[in-house]
C-alpha cells in the first residue's frame, strides 16, 4: 500500500526512507543528462564553434551560472504554485527537449538548446533535494546520512554521464554525446512517474485549496513565463556581457525577497536558523567558485597539458577531470559517513560549519596538488595524470564535507514552506560561484594565440596555487565564526 501521510513515510524504520531510493535513481538520470552535457560544453564551443579559452571559459561560466540562478525561481514557484512534482516534470520535459534539439543539429541549435536546459535544470535540481528534505521530521538525526545517500545518486549521474558523453563528443560525434543525454533524461521522467504514487502528499500543489480552474490558470502563467525568458537566456548566452548585467541584478532581487519572506515568517523562531542558512549559501559560494574549474579552466588545462597515462593505463585526461570526483565520492560517501556516526558516538562529531571549514582545507590540498604539477612537465608542457587525480581524491573528499552537508542543513534550517525558496537559494549561491569560477578560469588562461603549451601549463597551475592560499584563510575564517553560528542555529534546533 502507497503511504497516504506525511507521518507514515518519516515515521521509517531503518536508516533510510524507502522514498529516498526513487529520488536517488531520478536524480542519478538527471545529473547523467546535467553533467554529460556540462563535461562536453567548454571542448564543444573552442571545437565546433571556433572560441578561444578565454571566451569559452566565459561563456561556460555565464551558462553555468544562468542554470543555477534559474533554480531559485524554480524553487518559488514550486513553493508556491507547482508543487515538487508537476516542477520536476516541466523540467524534466524541457531539459529533455534541450537535449533533443542539439543532438538534431549541434552547431544550428547549440545555444536555443542549451536555453532550454537551463530553464528545465531549474525547475527541476532544487525541487528533488526539497522532496528529499521533507522525507524525515525536522528533528530526525537521519537526515544527513540520507542527503549523503542521495548525494552519492548525483555522483553515480555525473560519474557515468561524465565518461560516455566525453567519449562519445570526443571520439564518436557531438550529437550522439547530446542524444544520450537527452536520452537519459527521459528514463529519470518515466522512474519519476512510477515514483510519484509511494510519495504521498509530498510534491502536490500548494494551491489545493483553490477552486481547480484558478489553480490551472496560475499554473499555465507559469509554465508560459518560463518558455517567454527562453529567448531572454539565449541572448543573454550568446552575449556574455550581458551576464554581468544579469548576475549584478538577480542576487539583490533574491536578498530582498529572501528579506520580505523573512520579516513575514509567522514562527519566528526560524529567524536566526535562516540567517545561519544563508552564511552556509554564501560560505557555498566561495566554495564552487574554486571547484568549478573543473569543467572550465581545469578542463582545458587538461586536454592541453596531461598525459593520457594513469598508474598503468591509458586514459584521456578530460574523462578523469570530468568523472574522477564522481566515482570518488561514490566510493568514499559510505566511509565517511561512518567515520562521522563513529565521531558522533564518541561525541567528537564536528558541527556542520566545521565540517564546512575542514572542507575548504582539504579544498585547498587538492589545488596545491594542481599547482604541483607544474614540477612534473616536460618540455612539452605535458604532466603527471597521477598528481591530478589525486588532487580530485582531495577535492572530493572537500566536496563531500560540503555538499550533501549543506544541502542537508538548509532543509534543516528552513520551514517547510520556503523550503523550495532556500534550495533555490542554495543553488542560486552555487550559480554565484560557477559564474566567479568562469571569470577565475578567464583570468588565469592565456589568450595569446602563439603561447606555448609550457606557457599555459604556468599560468594556470599559478592560478590554482593561488586558489589553494584563498582556501585556506576561508577555512580559517569559516571555523572563527563557528561559536555565533552555533547560537544562530541553536534557535531552533541544535547545532
Ligand atoms: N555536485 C552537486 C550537484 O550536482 C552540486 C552542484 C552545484 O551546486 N554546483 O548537485
Amino acid at each position: 500500500m502507497p503511504p497516504t501521510t506525511l507521518e507514515e513515510i518519516q515515521n521509517f524504520e531503518g536508516k533510510y526512507p524507502k522514498q529516498l531510493w526513487y529520488l536517488f535513481t531520478v536524480e542519478m538520470w538527471e545529473r547523467f543528462c546535467f553533467y554529460g552535457m556540462r563535461g562536453i560544453l567548454a571542448l564543444f564551443m573552442v571545437d565546433q564553434l571556433a572560441l578561444n579559452d578565454r571566451e569559452a571559459n566565459l561563456k561556460y561560466g555565464a551558462i553555468q551560472a544562468f542554470v543555477y540562478a534559474f533554480t531559485f525561481m524554480g524553487g518559488i514557484v514550486a513553493d508556491k504554485v507547482l508543487g515538487f512534482n508537476k516542477s520536476l516534470i516541466f523540467g524534466a520535459l524541457v531539459m529533455i527537449a534541450g537535449s533533443t534539439l542539439i543532438a538534431i543539429s549541434p552547431n544550428h541549435f547549440f545555444y536555443i538548446g542549451i536555453s532550454l536546459s537551463i530553464i528545465g535544470t531549474g525547475f527541476f535540481k532544487p525541487n528533488i533535494s526539497s522532496m528529499v528534505g521533507q522525507l524525515y521530521k525536522p528533528t530526525d538525526t537521519r537526515r544527513d546520512a540520507g542527503f549523503s545517500m542521495f548525494y552519492a545518486g548525483i555522483n553515480i549521474g555525473s560519474f557515468l554521464g561524465g565518461i560516455l558523453c566525453v567519449y562519445l563528443g570526443k571520439y564518436v560525434n557531438w550529437s550522439s554525446a547530446f542524444a544520450a543525454a537527452g536520452g537519459v533524461m527521459l528514463i529519470g521522467l518515466i522512474t519519476f512517474h512510477f515514483s510519484k504514487k509511494q510519495l504521498g502528499p509530498i510534491g502536490l500543489s500548494p494551491l489545493l485549496h483553490q477552486p481547480k480552474g484558478k489553480r490551472r490558470r496560475n499554473e499555465i502563467l507559469v509554465y508560459f513565463l518560463a518558455l517567454l525568458a527562453i529567448p531572454c537566456i539565449l541572448i543573454m548566452i550568446q552575449n556574455t556581457q550581458y551576464t554581468d548585467l544579469f548576475m549584478y541584478t538577480i542576487g539583490p532581487i533574491a536578498l530582498i525577497y529572501f528579506f520580505y519572506e523573512w520579516f513575514k515568517l509567522s514562527d519566528k523562531r526560524f529567524r536566526y536558523p535562516l540567517l545561519a542558512a544563508l552564511i552556509f549559501i554564501i560560505a557555498y559560494i566561495f566554495y564552487i567558485a574554486f571547484f568549478e574549474q573543473m569543467g572550465g579552466s581545469l578542463s582545458l588545462f587538461a586536454a592541453n597539458n596531461l598525459k593520457h597515462e594513469l598508474l598503468f593505463f591509458q586514459i584521456d585526461p578530460n574523462m578523469i577531470n570530468n568523472s574522477s570526483g564522481a566515482l570518488f565520492i561514490v566510493l568514499c560517501s559510505s566511509p565517511l559517513g561512518m567515520l562521522w556516526i563513529w565521531m558522533a558516538k564518541k561525541k567528537i562529531e564536528p558541527n556542520t560549519l566545521i565540517k564546512f571549514g575542514i572542507g575548504f582545507f582539504l579544498l585547498a590540498i587538492g589545488f596545491y596538488l594542481f599547482f604541483a604539477t607544474r614540477f612534473y612537465a616536460n618540455e612539452q608542457g605535458k604532466t603527471s595524470l597521477n598528481i591530478f587525480t589525486l588532487a580530485w581524491f582531495f577535492i572530493t573528499l572537500s566536496e563531500l564535507c560540503i555538499g550533501p552537508i549543506g544541502m542537508s542543513v538548509i532543509t534543516r534550517l528552513s520551514p517547510q514552506k520556503l523550503t523550495g525558496m532556500m534550495m533555490g537559494l542554495w543553488f542560486l549561491g552555487s550559480a554565484y560561484g560557477q559564474y566567479v569560477a568562469g571569470l577565475l578560469g578567464a583570468d588565469m588562461s592565456i589568450t595569446d594565440e602563439k603561447a606555448s603549451l609550457y606557457d599555459k601549463l604556468l599560468a594556470y597551475t599559478e592560478g590554482y596555487k593561488q586558489l589553494a592560499l584563498y582556501a585556506v584563510w576561508i577555512g580559517i575564517g569559516l571555523i572563527l565564526i563557528n561559536p555565533i553560528m552555533k547560537r544562530m542555529m541553536r534557535a531552533k534546533s541544535g547545532g
